[in-house]
């Protein structure tokens, strides 16, 4: 078995859930008394949520770069970094490392192609939804029809990320805004949506809804067990 990296703490609510994730996969795959091989540092999210917010991009991957060093220092055969936005610095992480990134946005969309779905919605924080690193990534690289919000629930969707979520508060009057979001994309032509932020999966899952959600949390970790399971 592979040694999992996992570049944690944005936010340690959702790299709770990869943790516990990946072991609980490992253990249904292998049984007996496995669990996941796993090398993790988990950063201060303070630090990066206040860099991302002045646009100091730079700044969050050298902080970044640096932990992705610690994990491979650790062991680490592979790398996930367990948030979407983040990933807006990855070329960057990659080069200050020689083990492979296993790309979110990657494992998502391939899993959507998979299921045949050509247009799909998008929710995360206006980074991933706004920027070319990932809706761009989903568009160019693996052929996705993208649909976003509109520029006033972007806004919601952002704020109850970082207002409420990554402090692990979870509301029904947010879970409504979101299903409400979620019905308008569908009316608008999508034939899923993507959970593109680590946390929504504590506020919506698909017993909430009949649209199908692609939880880039249990996606990414998933793939993750798969690569390390695998014999190349
Ligand atoms: N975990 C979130 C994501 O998947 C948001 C926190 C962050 O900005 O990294 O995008």
């Amino acid at each position: 078995m592979k040694t999992i990296g996992l570049l944690g703490g944005m936010s340690w609510e959702s790299t709770a859930l990869y943790y516990r994730q990946i072991n609980e996969l490992v253990k249904e795959k292998l049984g007996a008394l496995h669990s996941a091989k796993i090398a993790m540092v988990s950063v201060d999210f303070q630090e990066i949520e206040e860099l991302q917010h002045k646009g100091q991009w730079d700044a969050t991957g050298e902080i970044l770069s640096k932990a992705a060093e610690q994990v491979q220092a650790a062991g680490a055969n592979f790398l996930l970094i367990c948030t979407n936005s983040m990933h807006k610095v990855a070329p960057q992480i990659e080069t200050a490392i020689d083990i492979p990134i296993l790309h979110i946005a990657d494992a998502t969309a391939n899993k959507i192609k998979a299921d045949g779905i050509r247009t799909i919605g998008l929710l995360g924080t206006r980074f991933t939804m706004e920027q070319d690193f990932y809706a761009g990534r989903l568009r160019d690289t693996h052929g996705l029809n993208v649909l976003l919000p509109l520029k006033a629930d972007r806004d919601l969707v952002h704020r109850v990320i970082y207002e409420e979520l990554v402090l692990g508060v979870v509301r029904n009057e947010s879970r409504r805004e979101y299903l409400r979001i979620m019905d308008s994309l569908r009316a608008e032509g999508a034939e899923g949506v993507i959970e593109g932020c680590t946390e929504i999966v504590m506020l919506v899952q698909q017993k909430d809804t009949d649209i199908p959600l692609y939880d880039t949390t249990s996606i990414h970790a998933e793939a993750a067990v798969e690569m390390a399971l695998s014999s190349d």
